[in-house]
């Protein structure tokens, strides 16, 4: 194989996060290649909310949202209770979100990076490629491109991430969802839908939740999630548990049939490592998703925006400081989101704490902020405090609720 092309950045990977690094690094000069597996206009198996913070990165990287369906804030529902309240004013991020569904959210994104210099290829697999132990470029569609760095935004952890040896920690939790869409004159309601007592088809609470995720183009997406800590998990069918979802929500949204057949896809919320000498992770393929709510498109256009800002700063040391300053901003609120996730894989656990998390205003609005991923490391306010208190009070309890965790 010959060097066929040299080039500053090589991205595995043109979803958001591949996305905002390829746009924000080739907007000040550098020359990026792009390499994705799929198609142009490939969809992602995703709920297509938009949480504020990922509006206010979108804003930054100058996306147009016209196309895109505002939300004003989160109806929750726990049982009999529910709960609608608007996203916050805070001066971190804007007070709105949206809905935009992924074909169309993921071709503005890597548009705008093309737009912006970037060089994408599809239909090409890459894979990095290792010399002396350290990531060079990578191999695509038979020929070699070397790069100073390798940002991996493949996704979900797959064959590049088993080479790099940047799989999901095997003990550490992960989710799973599924998706479809369906007509409904509702499709331009101004909320989210988030039914958090989810059940499944005997009955059975389930650590996850159930979403009606308006789209402002005649229909909604609607979709489950759930998370790996609990009991027979292995034998859960996301198929019946979307159906039962289906059943329960279907007269208020007067629901048509399904526009498409269900599809789902994993949630991966923990890395073995992010970083090594030539190469970074971002977004999903770094673990960077919130074990809360299962979002991470604003996590990922963080990211990414941060692996290039730091490459054009100094593409020797980028990794390691890219490793640290991801980790400064999400590893405790990511940590105490898993270690939530053992808690309430725990039956008798979720069941009250689902009934608390919406009992009154002030609470409501602390899972509000935690649904939308408004809290990390640095938040300010009562929503940081009982943050912190509760990655005190986890940290504790931790090794007895993994000691205790449900099996299969
Ligand atoms: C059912 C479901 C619902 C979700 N709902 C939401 C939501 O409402 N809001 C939210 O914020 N998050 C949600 N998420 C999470 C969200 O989808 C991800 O966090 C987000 O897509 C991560 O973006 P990414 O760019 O890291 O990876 P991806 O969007 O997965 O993009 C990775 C890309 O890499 C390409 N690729 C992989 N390997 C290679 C290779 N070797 N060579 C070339 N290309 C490759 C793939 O084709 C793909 O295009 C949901 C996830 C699921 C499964």
């Amino acid at each position: 194989m010959t060097a066929v092309r040299t080039v500053d950045l090589a991205v595995i990977g043109a979803g958001p996060a591949g996305a905002a690094a390829a746009m924000r690094a080739a907007r000040s000069g550098a020359s990026v290649m792009v390499f994705d597996k799929a198609p142009y206009g490939r969809d992602k198996v995703c709920g297509d909310g938009l949480t504020p913070r990922a509006v206010g990165a979108m804003e930054e990287l100058k996306i147009d949202m016209a196309g895109a369906h505002p939300i004003r804030g989160l109806r929750m529902i726990a049982g009999k209770q529910v709960r609608e309240l608007d996203w916050p004013t805070t001066d971190r991020f804007p007070s709105h979100g949206a809905v935009w569904p992924r074909r169309r959210l993921d071709a503005a994104l890597i548009d705008a990076a093309a737009e912006s210099g970037a060089e994408v290829v599809w239909e090409t697999e890459a894979m990095p490629v290792i010399e002396d132990g350290r990531v060079v470029g990578v191999e695509a569609g038979g020929r070699r491109v070397e790069a100073a760095m390798t940002v991996v935004a493949c996704g979900a952890q797959g064959p590049v991430a088993r080479l790099l040896g940047a799989e999901r920690v095997a003990d550490e939790p992960f989710g799973l969802a599924i998706r479809t869409y369906a007509a409904t004159p509702r499709h331009a309601d101004a909320h989210l839908e988030a039914c958090l007592s989810l059940r499944d088809e005997h009955g059975t609470p389930i650590p996850g939740y159930g979403w009606m995720f308006p789209a402002g183009d005649g229909t909604v997406n609607i979709g489950v999630g759930a998370l790996s800590t609990m009991k027979g998990f292995k034998k859960l069918n996301l198929n019946t548990l979307l159906e039962a979802y289906r059943r329960v929500v279907q007269d208020d949204w007067d629901l048509g049939p399904n526009l498409e057949r269900p599809r789902a896809w994993r949630l991966p919320m923990s890395a073995e490592r992010r970083h090594g000498p030539g190469w970074v992770a971002v977004g999903d393929a770094a673990g960077l998703v919130n074990p809360m709510n299962g979002e991470g498109i604003d996590y990922g256009l963080e990211s990414g925006m941060l692996a290039a800002d730091l490459f054009l700063d100094d593409p020797v040391t980028a990794p390691a400081r890219y490793d640290r300053q991801v980790g400064e901003r999400f590893d405790g609120f990511l940590r105490t989101g898993r270690r939530f996730s053992f808690l309430v894989g725990h039956p008798w656990i979720l069941r009250p704490g689902l009934r608390l998390s919406v009992s009154t205003d002030a609470i409501a609005n602390i899972t509000l902020a935690v649904m939308g991923n408004l809290v990390d490391n640095t938040t300010p306010g009562a929503a940081g405090r009982v943050m912190k208190m509760a990655d005190g009070a986890l940290g504790l309890a931790d090794p007895v609720l993994r000691k205790t965790r449900a099996k299969g």
